[in-house]
């Protein structure tokens, strides 16, 4: 592994293709794995994560937004991508790359008919979302007539698949409301099926769907966290390896007398005399401002160092005065050996959040180990 001298994010394809395997052992020989690389593949590097996922045979892609699924394909991936959450006025640029839209309201629905119909398409393939219990996106169960009677208008487009999503799927404590989703789902995509005299594939799993409801994973599943190597399930976690390291370097060394302070609005103020090192990497990195005045730590050849004082926006301080390091020294802020998942544990956050918090001006590094 070469020594880092800048802030950077190191992405591991390796463990990514290791994660993905693992997850691919738990379908069944026909279950299609669709791959979500949205917010740029969970703040790694979305063309990369894909190129290299397509390589490996992945069946399909998913990103929340037109221009994300704009961006693979102008990269040339050529998997099937769908969109989970298009906005109406890009469903004409969602067509001509040829992106396929999940519909998930009449609205919805019906101006994407309107959009395929002018641009000549015909059995355009959709993906019709229906809201089980997670209340955010997604037709009702009492819709499947309307959409129905809609659907019989039209030979612009073609149900490719229907779909939900679990609302509490990585905790057993909240099983029940779990399996009542999975039968809705059943009961909704049998009858919708039924009316209109086909068999769209069936999708409801993410990660921790999959791993906690196996028998869930219909025609396809859907898994994010788990390809970038987290499951949110602890007895499961030691099958995963974290794809991604974020990497920074030791900028300068300040020895601060008792009585002093550190850093803006002076909110640490020293007791005795101790070391810190500055470090440069901010809240404009992702470091949120959360993680300052003791709440997050880096780890300097192996010892763990407190952020001491308020995150700046491009530079943060932490506590040395035990560890033995020098200015050019790596510290890693987050990594396979160090979870990022002990760090938003403590400032009620999660693994999602931190890791596509990491801005565009951390460099991406990508290895293979
Ligand atoms: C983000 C997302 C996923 C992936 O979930 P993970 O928990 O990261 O596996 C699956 N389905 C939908 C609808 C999503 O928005």
């Amino acid at each position: 592994m070469s020594k880092t001298t800048e802030t950077i994010l190191e992405i591991n394809l390796t463990a990514l293709g290791n994660n993905y395997r693992y997850l691919k052992s738990k379908l069944n020989d026909d279950t299609k794995f669709l791959g979500v690389v949205k917010a740029f593949a969970y703040g790694s590097d979305a063309i990369v994560v894909a190129k290299e996922l397509e390589v490996l045979g992945i069946d399909y892609f998913a990103v929340a937004y037109v221009s994300e699924g704009v961006n693979l394909r102008n990269a040339g991936i050529k998997t099937p991508i769908l969109v989970l959450h298009p906005q109406l006025e890009n469903f004409e640029t969602l067509i001509d790359r040829c992106l396929e839209p999940s519909l998930y309201s009449g609205r919805a629905l019906n101006h994407f008919i309107k959009i395929a119909t002018e641009k000549k398409q015909s059995n355009y393939p959709v993906h019709l979302k229906f809201n089980t219990g997670l209340n955010r996106l997604g037709f009702h169960e009492r819709e499947v007539d309307k959409i129905f009677s809609v659907l019989n208008t039209t030979t612009s487009i073609k149900v490719a698949s229907i779909f939900s999503h679990l609302a509490v799927s990585e905790d057993l404590k909240e099983k029940d409301f779990s399996e009542t989703q999975i039968n809705l789902f059943t009961s909704i995509s049998s009858n919708l099926s039924t009316k209109i005299n086909q068999q769209p594939k069936l999708h409801m799993c993410n990660t921790s769907g999959l791993l906690n409801f196996p028998e869930a994973q219909f025609d396809m599943v859907r898994c994010g966290i788990g390809l970038y190597g987290f499951s949110n399930i602890t007895k499961e976690q030691k099958n995963f390896t974290p794809v991604a390291t974020l990497k920074t370097v030791i900028s300068q060394i300040h020895h601060i007398n008792g009585g002093e302070s550190v850093g803006y609005n002076r909110s640490f103020k020293s007791t005795s005399p101790i070391i810190t090192a500055t470090l440069p990497i901010g809240h404009a990195d992702g470091i949120s401002r959360s993680y300052g005045n003791g709440k997050g730590w880096v780890w300097i050849h192996g010892k763990k160092a407190p952020i001491i004082g308020n995150v700046c926006m491009d530079m943060l301080m932490i506590e040395i005065t035990t560890i033995d390091c020098k200015e050019g020294d790596e510290v890693i802020v987050f990594g396979a050996e160090n979870s990022i998942e002990n760090l938003t544990d403590n400032i009620n956050s999660i693994s999602y959040e931190l890791l596509t918090a990491i801005s565009q001006r951390v460099k991406r590094v990508i290895t293979k180990k």
